[in-house]
């Protein structure tokens, strides 16, 4: 048991920094109560890369065995344009040679964290759309659509995502303007392995409004991503299948089978981002993780793993300190620098592979396959990729047997 005691925790969110941070927090012994918006938690969207870094946080829940089961052990990260020259190309080898990530489907990963939820002793309210946050001395209450109020916690934690309605309730200073790009993706099959053979996170971009990627996410399944104008992903605005179909067989016409099955199951996914900056992880006892805190474009493929290691500092952070203050503070600390590292190298690297900057993309084509060599360059590159950065002058290693070590 923590040191702080035994707190009354409210999680808002049921996605993966949530469920997360929930399981942990109530297997320390805290009293947890989620909220999730939807009358049946679901995952959205495609497939994401887990990092050595989200893998120790699933190692520390009992879950890596089974979401390796699952997912899809990926080697590295590949990157052609369309003159198939490389632009991109790094190793997890490199790190160590036991070193990997996993491509794993959202519905796998969110299976994999809400059974280990269920199994906790956290309670879960579902069809409870969380709008305000009620101060009540030192403590907090959540209010949900309804005007019902839940609580009062002594800490609440806003795991709402990218587009969290609490940050913009009780932050009005945080900073989080959308990407002008966003992208759409599916999931399709991969029968006969073809793009799944070399187990490698592959794109291939030309200029830097076109870019398309593959990540296979186990049991012969690869995630494709399309890179598109956040204008055109709006709600209800129709997307022109066909011509995207063209587009892409010109782009990688080697990706042709899983091209027309994607173009012909007409169920992508659309998705936004957004660039969050918050002033400070916490408004009292409201602490916001995950997206909600540091929302960035997935270029670097970081904010599962980002959230996840949120949850796991989270609950170290209530058992090494003697109160809530000094809790967060150390939260804070923990997770700070990554976090801004993460945010910004993101911000950087995105207009280099979706904007309307014609000249990133030829200046990215000329110099990124040469910073993949350059020897003081790849280290940072392929750390950066694996999640280990802290910052822009320093990074975490893996262990001797290839893993991310977590914080006691
Ligand atoms: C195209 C794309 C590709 C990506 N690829 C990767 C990748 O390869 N690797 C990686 O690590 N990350 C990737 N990401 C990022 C990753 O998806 C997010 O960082 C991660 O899902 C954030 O988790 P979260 O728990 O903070 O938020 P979410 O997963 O968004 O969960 C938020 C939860 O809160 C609920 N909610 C929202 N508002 C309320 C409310 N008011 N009341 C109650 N409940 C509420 C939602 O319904 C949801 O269940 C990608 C993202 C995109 C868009």
């Amino acid at each position: 048991m923590s040191s702080v005691g035994k707190l009354e925790v409210g999680v808002v969110g049921c996605g993966v920094a949530g469920q997360a941070a929930a399981t942990l927090l109530a297997d320390e012994g805290h009293r947890v109560t989620v909220f999730e918006r939807f009358a049946e938690p679901r995952p959205s969207g495609a497939g994401l890369l887990l990092q050595p870094t989200g893998l120790a946080v699933l190692r520390r829940l009992g879950l890596d065995e089974q979401a390796e089961r699952l997912g899809a052990r990926i080697d590295g990260l590949q990157g052609l344009n369309h003159l198939k020259h490389t632009v991109l190309d790094l190793a997890y080898a490199d790190l160590h040679p036991a070193a990997f990530g996993l491509g794993i489907h959202r519905g796998s990963l969110f299976e994999l964290l809400h059974g280990r939820l269920r199994q906790s002793r956290a309670r879960l309210i579902t069809d409870a759309e969380i709008v305000d946050v009620v101060r009540d001395g030192g403590r907090a209450t959540v209010v949900d659509k309804a005007g019902t109020r839940h609580g009062p916690f002594d800490l609440v934690v806003a795991a709402d995502g990218a587009h969290s309605r609490l940050r913009e309730r009780l932050m009005p200073q945080a900073r989080a303007p959308l990407y002008p790009w966003g992208c759409i993706w599916a999931t399709v099959a991969d029968s006969r392995d073809m793009i799944s053979a070399p187990a490698m996170l592959q794109q291939r971009v030309r200029g830097t409004t076109t870019m398309m990627g593959l990540l296979p996410v186990g049991q012969h399944r690869v995630t494709l991503f399309w890179s598109l104008p956040a204008a055109a992903l709006e709600a209800g605005r129709p997307i022109d299948l066909e011509a995207w179909r063209f587009e892409a067989l010109e782009l990688w016409p080697e990706a042709v089978a899983l091209i027309e099955q994607a173009a012909n199951a007409d169920d992508f996914a659309r998705a936004t981002y957004r660039h969050v900056a918050l002033p400070h992880w916490n408004d009292g006892p409201v602490l916001f993780i995950g997206d909600a805190a540091h929302g960035t474009s997935p270029q670097l493929g970081q904010g599962a793993n980002l959230g996840l290691l949120d949850a796991h500092a989270l609950s170290r952070a209530l058992a090494a300190s003697d109160d809530l203050v000094a809790a967060l503070a150390l939260f804070a600390r923990r997770r700070g620098p990554p976090s801004r590292f993460y945010r910004q190298a993101s911000h950087l690297l995105t207009p280099f592979f979706q904007s309307n900057q014609p000249l990133l993309g030829l200046a990215r084509d000329a110099l990124m396959a040469v910073a993949c060599r350059a020897p003081g360059l790849r280290p940072m590159m392929t750390s950066t990729l694996a999640g280990l950065r802290r910052g822009w002058l320093s990074a975490d290693a893996l262990d001797a047997e290839g893993r991310y070590p977590l914080d006691p």
